[in-house]
């Protein structure tokens, strides 16, 4: 496969040199920069491999967003999306800007700009991410007409509003207790990051057709913990109205620092922020019997090798949290809700049960297990393209 880099001839930042990155037998295809300097836009797309199909992966907005960055959340989408059995391959791309600090007018200015430099990019199909959204989406597809995760007013199925990552999340626990030794109906749950996929996990796992109980929730105010359970509602209504998640007061609550989720004991956690909270330095603190990864990359490589070795089933990023690209699939070729979350229900019960067995059989972590599945059907699909 050949590897096809496009430069505008700046360097992005510091780390940002094309020389990070060494193609493999799988990708990337292809890395594209997009400098604009008149809107001060920096953007990087990586196309991991299109193989099964056209690339589906997010837009990250975020100050620090770098190409190795982004190689390794398309290169997590290649796997993610041959796992899922969805016919799409792996890419991602990321604006290097912080869109807290931004007037919503220079934000879509961005984001426009970024569309129109990825227009002729047609491998590539964006959806929402860390810093983007539906309204974001809804740009893109004003300017380029290819975009998922949009609103319903546009004929999408807007992911992050009805929780689609967040489902699979618990349709993921579901799967997984057995495995983890624990029973969901009344498991504790600690949750690091409440944004979108977090709230959304909270809401679905504590649904009473599962039961499990929301004791910790951490965001960048610091960490709230109740053993006897948080209101996940009044906790979702506090990030809504722009307050801090420590601002929660009920009886029996304690406030933590940022960092105080990780020497708690629960049954259940959930990483849903950034990527490398967990590493070989604090991985032995963790006191849970099952880590869902809700966001991408949360753990270092080493960390989740101190995690298995004590026993703490890790359930990947990439099949704990493909709810939000099978919801964008079902979106792209013209289903419905109902058919999405059909799909995500079906597709994340069969993938985990087969990874999960299969690392309890095989004796490898659950990321080697998927890691093989997913490997297995990308090479199939490669070795249906012209080598010539
Ligand atoms: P988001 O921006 O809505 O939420 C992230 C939350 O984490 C925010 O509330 C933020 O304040 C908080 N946060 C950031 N840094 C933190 C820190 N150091 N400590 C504690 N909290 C921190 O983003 P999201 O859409 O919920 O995505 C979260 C993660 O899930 C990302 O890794 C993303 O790639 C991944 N993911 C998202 C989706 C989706 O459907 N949105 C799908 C798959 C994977």
């Amino acid at each position: 496969m050949s590897t096809t880099i496009e430069k505008s001839g700046i360097k992005l930042n510091q780390e940002d040199s094309v020389f990070d990155i060494y193609a493999d037998e799988w990708g990337p295809e292809k890395i594209v920069y997009i400098y604009e300097p008149r809107c001060g836009l920096r953007g990087i797309v990586v196309i991991d491999n299109s193989s099964i199909g056209p690339a589906i992966g997010g837009i990250r907005m975020t100050p620090t967003v770098n190409t190795q960055e982004v190689f390794r959340l398309a290169r997590a989408m290649t796997w993610k999306n041959a796992l899922a059995g969805i016919p799409h391959g792996g890419g991602k791309s990321g604006i290097i800007a912080d869109p807290r600090k931004l007037t919503p007018e220079k934000k879509e200015t961005l984001i426009r700009q970024f569309a129109r430099g990825i227009e002729t990019l047609n491998q590539y199909i964006p959806g929402p991410d860390m810093g983007t959204d539906e309204t974001s989406m809804a740009w893109v597809r004003d300017e380029i007409r290819r975009s998922v995760g949009l609103s319903s007013v546009l004929g999408g199925i807007p992911l992050d509003q009805v929780g689609a990552t967040g489902f699979g999340l618990a349709v993921c626990a579901e799967i997984a207790q057995e495995f983890a030794g624990i029973k969901l109906n009344g498991a504790t749950v600690s949750i690091q990051g409440f944004g979108n996929v977090g709230q959304h996990a909270a809401r679905y796992l504590t649904h009473p057709k599962r039961g499990a109980v929301v004791v910790s929730a951490t965001d960048l105010a610091g960490t709230v913990y109740n053993p006897d359970g948080l209101d996940v509602e009044v906790l979702c209504q506090l990030m809504k109205n722009g307050q801090k998640i420590t601002e929660y007061d009920a009886p029996g609550t304690k406030i933590l620092e940022r960092h105080g989720f990780i020497d708690l004991p629960v049954d259940i956690f959930v990483p849903a922020a950034q990527p490398d909270v967990i590493t070989e330095e604090n991985a032995h603190q963790l006191k849970c019997k099952l880590m869902l990864q809700g966001a991408n990359i949360p753990c270092t490589t080493h960390a989740e090798s101190i995690l298995h070795e004590r026993g703490i089933i890790c359930v990947p990023d990439f099949v704990a949290n493909a709810g939000g690209v099978i919801c964008g699939s079902v979106e792209y070729h013209g289903g419905t809700k109902t058919a999405a979350f059909q799909e995500i229900e079906e597709k994340m019960k069969e993938n985990t049960h087969i990874v999960l067995k299969k690392a309890s059989s095989e004796k490898l972590k659950p990321r080697e297990a998927a890691l093989e599945l997913a490997k297995e059907r990308v090479r199939e699909a490669m070795s249906y393209r012209r080598a010539n």
